[in-house]
Protein backbone atom coordinates (compact mmCIF):
# COMPACT_ATOMS: atom_id res chain seq x y z
CA UNK A 1 0.00 0.00 0.00
CA UNK A 2 1.39 3.26 -1.01
CA UNK A 3 4.50 1.98 -2.21
CA UNK A 4 6.22 3.24 -5.51
CA UNK A 5 8.25 0.35 -7.16
CA UNK A 6 11.23 1.52 -9.78
CA UNK A 7 13.18 -0.45 -12.04
CA UNK A 8 16.58 -1.99 -10.69
CA UNK A 9 19.54 -0.69 -12.16
CA UNK A 10 22.46 -0.53 -9.27
CA UNK A 11 23.45 -3.43 -6.82
CA UNK A 12 23.92 -3.65 -3.47
CA UNK A 13 25.05 -5.86 -0.69
CA UNK A 14 22.88 -5.37 2.05
CA UNK A 15 22.46 -7.32 5.64
CA UNK A 16 18.76 -7.86 6.47
CA UNK A 17 16.84 -9.80 9.25
CA UNK A 18 14.59 -11.93 7.35
CA UNK A 19 12.01 -11.73 4.35
CA UNK A 20 8.90 -11.29 4.77
CA UNK A 21 6.00 -13.67 3.22
CA UNK A 22 5.69 -11.35 0.55
CA UNK A 23 9.98 -11.55 -0.19
CA UNK A 24 10.25 -8.40 1.14
CA UNK A 25 13.50 -7.67 3.13
CA UNK A 26 13.11 -6.58 7.19
CA UNK A 27 15.62 -4.31 8.86
CA UNK A 28 17.80 -3.79 5.53
CA UNK A 29 21.05 -2.05 6.52
CA UNK A 30 22.98 -0.88 3.34
CA UNK A 31 26.28 -2.35 3.02
CA UNK A 32 28.12 -1.84 -0.29
CA UNK A 33 27.59 -1.72 -4.05
CA UNK A 34 28.75 -4.15 -5.92
CA UNK A 35 29.18 -2.63 -9.21
CA UNK A 36 30.62 -6.30 -10.74
CA UNK A 37 27.04 -7.48 -11.26
CA UNK A 38 24.21 -6.20 -13.76
CA UNK A 39 20.86 -6.14 -11.81
CA UNK A 40 19.35 -8.31 -14.30
CA UNK A 41 21.62 -11.04 -13.01
CA UNK A 42 20.55 -10.98 -9.59
CA UNK A 43 18.16 -13.51 -8.20
CA UNK A 44 16.75 -14.36 -4.87
CA UNK A 45 18.90 -17.22 -3.81
CA UNK A 46 17.06 -20.35 -1.76
CA UNK A 47 19.33 -21.78 0.90
CA UNK A 48 18.79 -25.76 0.83
CA UNK A 49 17.12 -27.73 3.36
CA UNK A 50 18.98 -29.77 6.05
CA UNK A 51 17.86 -33.13 5.89
CA UNK A 52 15.06 -33.11 9.08
CA UNK A 53 16.02 -35.24 11.80
CA UNK A 54 13.53 -38.21 11.81
CA UNK A 55 10.43 -37.61 14.21
CA UNK A 56 9.75 -39.36 17.45
CA UNK A 57 7.31 -41.59 17.73
CA UNK A 58 7.22 -42.34 21.11
CA UNK A 59 7.29 -38.60 22.49
CA UNK A 60 9.07 -38.77 26.19
CA UNK A 61 7.01 -42.17 26.65
CA UNK A 62 3.64 -40.89 27.70
CA UNK A 63 0.64 -41.57 25.56
CA UNK A 64 -0.73 -38.56 24.56
CA UNK A 65 -4.16 -37.17 23.15
CA UNK A 66 -4.63 -35.19 20.02
CA UNK A 67 -6.70 -32.65 22.13
CA UNK A 68 -5.67 -29.82 24.62
CA UNK A 69 -8.01 -27.29 26.23
CA UNK A 70 -10.50 -29.28 24.55
CA UNK A 71 -9.81 -28.34 21.47
CA UNK A 72 -8.71 -31.03 18.39
CA UNK A 73 -4.86 -30.40 17.55
CA UNK A 74 -3.97 -31.47 13.76
CA UNK A 75 -0.91 -32.96 13.32
CA UNK A 76 -0.45 -33.29 16.85
CA UNK A 77 3.18 -35.71 16.25
CA UNK A 78 4.57 -32.84 14.03
CA UNK A 79 8.04 -31.84 14.91
CA UNK A 80 7.82 -28.40 14.98
CA UNK A 81 11.96 -27.65 15.99
CA UNK A 82 14.30 -30.49 15.36
CA UNK A 83 16.62 -29.42 18.36
CA UNK A 84 14.61 -30.00 20.95
CA UNK A 85 12.19 -32.29 19.20
CA UNK A 86 9.18 -30.90 20.60
CA UNK A 87 5.87 -31.48 19.02
CA UNK A 88 3.12 -29.61 18.17
CA UNK A 89 0.94 -30.99 20.78
CA UNK A 90 3.18 -30.08 23.12
CA UNK A 91 3.49 -26.41 22.09
CA UNK A 92 -0.08 -26.44 22.49
CA UNK A 93 -0.07 -28.34 25.83
CA UNK A 94 2.84 -25.96 27.14
CA UNK A 95 0.83 -22.86 25.82
CA UNK A 96 -2.30 -24.68 28.16
CA UNK A 97 -0.08 -24.84 30.99
CA UNK A 98 1.35 -21.20 31.01
CA UNK A 99 -2.30 -19.41 30.84
CA UNK A 100 -1.91 -18.39 34.16
CA UNK A 101 1.81 -16.53 33.56
CA UNK A 102 1.18 -15.32 30.22
CA UNK A 103 -2.18 -14.22 29.80
CA UNK A 104 -1.83 -10.91 32.63
CA UNK A 105 0.69 -10.28 30.37
CA UNK A 106 -1.95 -10.30 26.87
CA UNK A 107 -5.00 -9.33 28.70
CA UNK A 108 -6.34 -6.20 26.59
CA UNK A 109 -3.23 -5.89 24.65
CA UNK A 110 -3.28 -6.08 20.53
CA UNK A 111 -0.97 -9.20 19.93
CA UNK A 112 1.18 -10.16 16.96
CA UNK A 113 1.31 -14.21 16.06
CA UNK A 114 4.54 -15.30 14.49
CA UNK A 115 2.92 -18.78 13.15
CA UNK A 116 4.90 -21.68 11.49
CA UNK A 117 2.66 -24.27 11.09
CA UNK A 118 4.95 -26.23 9.43
CA UNK A 119 7.53 -26.19 11.78
CA UNK A 120 10.34 -23.31 12.92
CA UNK A 121 13.08 -24.45 10.06
CA UNK A 122 9.75 -23.71 7.58
CA UNK A 123 8.15 -21.03 6.37
CA UNK A 124 7.01 -18.41 8.79
CA UNK A 125 4.55 -15.57 9.18
CA UNK A 126 4.15 -12.36 10.99
CA UNK A 127 0.35 -11.89 11.95
CA UNK A 128 -0.65 -8.48 13.14
CA UNK A 129 -4.51 -8.46 12.44
CA UNK A 130 -7.22 -10.86 11.89
CA UNK A 131 -7.33 -11.44 8.02
CA UNK A 132 -5.69 -14.41 6.36
CA UNK A 133 -7.18 -16.78 8.21
CA UNK A 134 -9.72 -17.14 11.21
CA UNK A 135 -8.42 -18.48 14.42
CA UNK A 136 -11.23 -19.77 16.64
CA UNK A 137 -11.69 -18.48 20.17
CA UNK A 138 -9.50 -15.37 19.64
CA UNK A 139 -10.81 -12.10 20.22
CA UNK A 140 -10.72 -8.88 17.42
CA UNK A 141 -10.37 -5.68 18.45
CA UNK A 142 -12.46 -2.64 17.34
CA UNK A 143 -11.13 -1.99 13.78
CA UNK A 144 -10.69 1.51 14.38
CA UNK A 145 -8.11 1.03 16.39
CA UNK A 146 -6.24 0.19 13.20
CA UNK A 147 -7.89 2.23 10.37
CA UNK A 148 -7.11 0.60 6.55
CA UNK A 149 -6.58 -2.65 8.31
CA UNK A 150 -8.34 -6.27 9.34
CA UNK A 151 -9.00 -5.84 12.76
CA UNK A 152 -6.17 -6.30 15.70
CA UNK A 153 -6.40 -9.59 17.36
CA UNK A 154 -6.53 -10.32 21.55
CA UNK A 155 -5.73 -13.23 23.26
CA UNK A 156 -7.42 -13.36 26.80
CA UNK A 157 -8.18 -17.00 27.38
CA UNK A 158 -6.33 -20.63 27.67
CA UNK A 159 -8.78 -21.67 24.71
CA UNK A 160 -7.51 -18.78 22.30
CA UNK A 161 -3.56 -19.72 23.27
CA UNK A 162 -4.34 -23.20 22.12
CA UNK A 163 -6.21 -22.37 19.73
CA UNK A 164 -3.04 -20.27 18.21
CA UNK A 165 -0.79 -22.63 19.09
CA UNK A 166 -3.27 -24.90 16.58
CA UNK A 167 -2.51 -22.68 13.83
CA UNK A 168 0.67 -23.09 14.08
CA UNK A 169 1.17 -19.70 16.62
CA UNK A 170 5.03 -20.28 18.39
CA UNK A 171 5.28 -16.69 19.43
CA UNK A 172 3.15 -14.24 21.04
CA UNK A 173 3.71 -10.35 20.57
CA UNK A 174 2.56 -7.30 22.47
CA UNK A 175 2.09 -3.99 21.64
CA UNK A 176 3.01 -1.58 24.63
CA UNK A 177 -0.99 -0.56 24.96
CA UNK A 178 -4.01 -1.99 25.75
CA UNK A 179 -6.73 -1.29 23.56
CA UNK A 180 -8.65 0.64 25.73
CA UNK A 181 -6.40 4.04 25.93
CA UNK A 182 -4.60 2.76 22.49
CA UNK A 183 -3.15 5.72 22.34
CA UNK A 184 -1.24 6.43 25.38
CA UNK A 185 1.51 3.22 25.89
CA UNK A 186 1.36 1.84 29.51
CA UNK A 187 4.84 0.69 29.08
CA UNK A 188 8.08 1.34 27.09
CA UNK A 189 10.92 -1.14 26.21
CA UNK A 190 14.57 -1.19 25.64
CA UNK A 191 15.78 -4.25 23.96
CA UNK A 192 19.04 -4.73 24.22
CA UNK A 193 20.89 -6.31 21.27
CA UNK A 194 24.38 -7.49 21.25
CA UNK A 195 26.96 -7.69 19.28
CA UNK A 196 27.36 -11.36 18.94
CA UNK A 197 30.87 -11.78 18.73
CA UNK A 198 30.48 -10.15 22.51
CA UNK A 199 30.68 -12.48 26.03
CA UNK A 200 27.45 -13.23 27.67
CA UNK A 201 29.12 -10.76 30.74
CA UNK A 202 28.65 -7.72 28.42
CA UNK A 203 25.40 -8.20 27.93
CA UNK A 204 24.95 -8.68 32.23
CA UNK A 205 26.83 -5.27 32.51
CA UNK A 206 25.03 -3.30 29.81
CA UNK A 207 21.39 -4.61 31.65
CA UNK A 208 23.34 -3.20 35.00
CA UNK A 209 24.18 0.10 33.11
CA UNK A 210 20.81 0.33 32.17
CA UNK A 211 18.81 -0.34 35.05
CA UNK A 212 21.10 2.51 37.10
CA UNK A 213 20.31 5.00 34.52
CA UNK A 214 16.91 4.37 34.88
CA UNK A 215 17.28 4.31 38.98
CA UNK A 216 18.64 7.58 38.21
CA UNK A 217 15.87 8.49 36.55
CA UNK A 218 13.96 7.38 39.29
CA UNK A 219 12.15 4.79 37.40
CA UNK A 220 11.53 1.23 38.22
CA UNK A 221 11.79 -1.54 35.56
CA UNK A 222 11.36 -4.86 35.00
CA UNK A 223 13.62 -7.51 33.18
CA UNK A 224 13.11 -10.11 30.91
CA UNK A 225 15.30 -13.06 28.73
CA UNK A 226 14.22 -12.18 25.19
CA UNK A 227 14.43 -16.02 24.63
CA UNK A 228 16.93 -15.29 21.53
CA UNK A 229 19.95 -13.63 22.40
CA UNK A 230 19.62 -10.63 24.94
CA UNK A 231 17.18 -8.51 27.54
CA UNK A 232 14.55 -7.07 27.01
CA UNK A 233 13.71 -3.93 29.94
CA UNK A 234 10.70 -2.91 30.14
CA UNK A 235 9.40 0.24 32.26
CA UNK A 236 5.69 0.81 32.81
CA UNK A 237 4.13 4.07 32.67
CA UNK A 238 1.25 5.75 34.09
CA UNK A 239 -0.14 5.98 30.07
CA UNK A 240 0.21 10.08 30.50
CA UNK A 241 1.81 10.56 27.32
CA UNK A 242 1.46 9.24 23.39
CA UNK A 243 3.38 6.80 21.23
CA UNK A 244 5.99 9.45 20.02
CA UNK A 245 7.02 11.01 23.44
CA UNK A 246 7.00 7.82 24.53
CA UNK A 247 9.40 6.77 22.00
CA UNK A 248 11.44 10.14 22.14
CA UNK A 249 11.86 9.81 25.75
CA UNK A 250 13.00 5.77 25.49
CA UNK A 251 15.40 7.02 22.56
CA UNK A 252 16.78 10.06 24.87
CA UNK A 253 17.58 7.23 27.31
CA UNK A 254 19.52 5.17 24.45
CA UNK A 255 21.22 8.09 23.22
CA UNK A 256 22.33 9.26 26.82
CA UNK A 257 23.41 5.59 27.42
CA UNK A 258 25.74 6.23 23.99
CA UNK A 259 27.12 9.51 24.85
CA UNK A 260 28.24 7.98 28.32
CA UNK A 261 29.41 5.06 27.24
CA UNK A 262 30.42 5.53 23.31
CA UNK A 263 32.89 2.33 23.50
CA UNK A 264 30.26 -0.16 24.76
CA UNK A 265 26.70 0.82 23.73
CA UNK A 266 25.16 2.40 20.40
CA UNK A 267 22.01 4.07 20.11
CA UNK A 268 22.14 3.26 15.60
CA UNK A 269 20.38 0.38 14.56
CA UNK A 270 22.40 -2.20 12.13
CA UNK A 271 25.03 -4.99 12.76
CA UNK A 272 28.04 -2.50 11.18
CA UNK A 273 27.26 0.47 14.06
CA UNK A 274 27.17 -2.40 16.47
CA UNK A 275 30.11 -3.81 16.71
CA UNK A 276 31.80 -5.05 19.91
CA UNK A 277 28.66 -2.94 21.59
CA UNK A 278 24.85 -3.41 22.65
CA UNK A 279 21.83 -1.76 20.63
CA UNK A 280 20.17 -0.40 22.91
CA UNK A 281 16.89 -0.73 21.04
CA UNK A 282 14.17 1.95 21.87
CA UNK A 283 12.09 1.75 18.50
CA UNK A 284 10.05 -1.20 20.03
CA UNK A 285 7.95 2.27 21.73
CA UNK A 286 6.26 2.68 18.40
CA UNK A 287 2.49 2.46 17.33
CA UNK A 288 1.65 -0.53 16.06
CA UNK A 289 5.53 -2.22 17.03
CA UNK A 290 5.34 -5.12 19.22
CA UNK A 291 7.73 -7.20 21.70
CA UNK A 292 7.63 -10.54 22.44
CA UNK A 293 5.76 -11.41 25.55
CA UNK A 294 6.84 -12.93 28.47
CA UNK A 295 6.51 -16.75 29.00
CA UNK A 296 6.16 -16.58 24.78
CA UNK A 297 8.07 -19.48 23.72
CA UNK A 298 10.50 -18.23 20.83
CA UNK A 299 10.77 -19.87 17.05
CA UNK A 300 14.42 -20.38 17.60
CA UNK A 301 16.31 -23.97 17.84
CA UNK A 302 15.22 -25.85 21.13
CA UNK A 303 12.46 -23.43 21.81
CA UNK A 304 13.74 -20.92 23.92
CA UNK A 305 11.12 -18.82 26.43
CA UNK A 306 11.02 -15.53 26.81
CA UNK A 307 11.25 -15.35 30.90
CA UNK A 308 10.70 -12.56 33.34
CA UNK A 309 13.48 -12.35 36.15
CA UNK A 310 14.19 -10.63 39.34
CA UNK A 311 16.84 -8.01 39.31
CA UNK A 312 18.76 -10.78 41.93
CA UNK A 313 18.54 -12.92 39.56
CA UNK A 314 20.57 -11.16 36.92
CA UNK A 315 24.10 -11.51 37.79
CA UNK A 316 23.03 -15.71 38.03
CA UNK A 317 22.08 -15.62 34.56
CA UNK A 318 23.57 -17.61 31.92
CA UNK A 319 22.44 -16.68 28.77
CA UNK A 320 18.67 -15.43 26.74
CA UNK A 321 18.01 -18.96 25.73
CA UNK A 322 18.32 -20.10 29.82
CA UNK A 323 14.71 -21.74 29.70
CA UNK A 324 12.69 -23.72 27.26
CA UNK A 325 9.08 -25.06 27.72
CA UNK A 326 9.60 -27.69 30.56
CA UNK A 327 12.00 -25.76 32.86
CA UNK A 328 10.50 -22.13 32.06
CA UNK A 329 6.79 -24.11 33.49
CA UNK A 330 8.36 -25.84 36.12
CA UNK A 331 10.18 -22.37 37.21
CA UNK A 332 6.42 -20.81 37.10
CA UNK A 333 5.16 -23.26 39.07
CA UNK A 334 7.68 -23.27 41.73
CA UNK A 335 8.43 -19.58 41.91
CA UNK A 336 7.40 -18.52 45.45
CA UNK A 337 7.42 -14.28 44.77
CA UNK A 338 6.46 -12.64 41.67
CA UNK A 339 10.25 -11.62 39.63
CA UNK A 340 8.32 -8.64 38.76
CA UNK A 341 6.73 -7.91 42.52
CA UNK A 342 5.41 -4.08 43.07
CA UNK A 343 4.87 -3.52 38.80
CA UNK A 344 2.46 -0.62 38.74
CA UNK A 345 1.75 1.78 36.17
CA UNK A 346 1.92 5.40 38.69
CA UNK A 347 4.89 6.41 37.01
CA UNK A 348 5.27 9.47 34.82
CA UNK A 349 7.72 11.07 32.71
CA UNK A 350 8.70 14.65 33.96
CA UNK A 351 10.50 17.41 33.02
CA UNK A 352 13.33 16.66 35.40
CA UNK A 353 14.30 12.97 33.72
CA UNK A 354 14.01 15.17 30.00
CA UNK A 355 16.54 17.67 31.74
CA UNK A 356 18.80 14.83 33.59
CA UNK A 357 19.03 12.62 30.53
CA UNK A 358 20.36 16.41 28.58
CA UNK A 359 17.08 15.44 25.94
CA UNK A 360 14.50 17.62 24.69
CA UNK A 361 11.07 16.79 24.93
CA UNK A 362 9.13 17.32 21.71
CA UNK A 363 7.17 19.79 21.15
CA UNK A 364 8.83 22.31 23.35
P1 LIG B 1 16.86 -11.08 20.43
O1 LIG B 1 17.23 -11.14 21.87
O2 LIG B 1 17.43 -12.22 19.67
O3 LIG B 1 17.20 -9.73 19.85
P2 LIG B 1 14.18 -10.07 20.21
O4 LIG B 1 12.85 -10.56 20.58
O5 LIG B 1 14.65 -8.88 20.96
O6 LIG B 1 15.25 -11.24 20.36
P3 LIG B 1 13.57 -10.27 17.35
O7 LIG B 1 13.20 -11.69 17.50
O8 LIG B 1 14.53 -9.93 16.26
O9 LIG B 1 14.22 -9.64 18.67
O10 LIG B 1 12.21 -9.48 17.14
C1 LIG B 1 12.18 -8.17 16.74
C2 LIG B 1 10.80 -7.58 16.68
O11 LIG B 1 10.48 -7.43 15.32
C3 LIG B 1 9.66 -8.42 17.28
O12 LIG B 1 9.33 -8.06 18.58
C4 LIG B 1 8.49 -8.10 16.38
O13 LIG B 1 7.75 -7.02 16.88
C5 LIG B 1 9.13 -7.73 15.10
N1 LIG B 1 9.09 -8.83 14.13
C6 LIG B 1 9.60 -10.07 14.27
N2 LIG B 1 9.40 -10.79 13.16
C7 LIG B 1 8.75 -9.97 12.31
C8 LIG B 1 8.27 -10.11 10.98
N3 LIG B 1 8.43 -11.26 10.31
N4 LIG B 1 7.67 -9.06 10.41
C9 LIG B 1 7.53 -7.90 11.08
N5 LIG B 1 7.95 -7.70 12.33
C10 LIG B 1 8.55 -8.72 12.93
MN1 LIG C 1 16.48 -7.96 20.93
Amino acid sequence: RGVHWVEPTEVCEVEVADWTRDGVVRQAVFLDLQNDIPASKVVRQQPVPIKPLPAKTTPRGKARSAQVSGLEISHPERVIDSVSGVQKVELAQYYEDIAPWILPHLKQRPVALLRAPEGIGEEQFFQKHADRLDIPHIKQLDPRLDPGHAALMEIDSGQSLVSAAQMGTVELHTWAATHDRIETPDLFVLDLDPDPSLPWSAMIEATRLTLSVLDELGLQAFLKTSGGKGMHIIVPLARSEGWDITKAFAKAISLFMTRQMPQRITATMGPKNRVGKIFVDYLRNARGASTVSAYSVRARPGLPVSVPIARAELDGLRNAQQWDIYTALERARNLGADPWEGYNHRQRITARMWEQLDAQKPGE
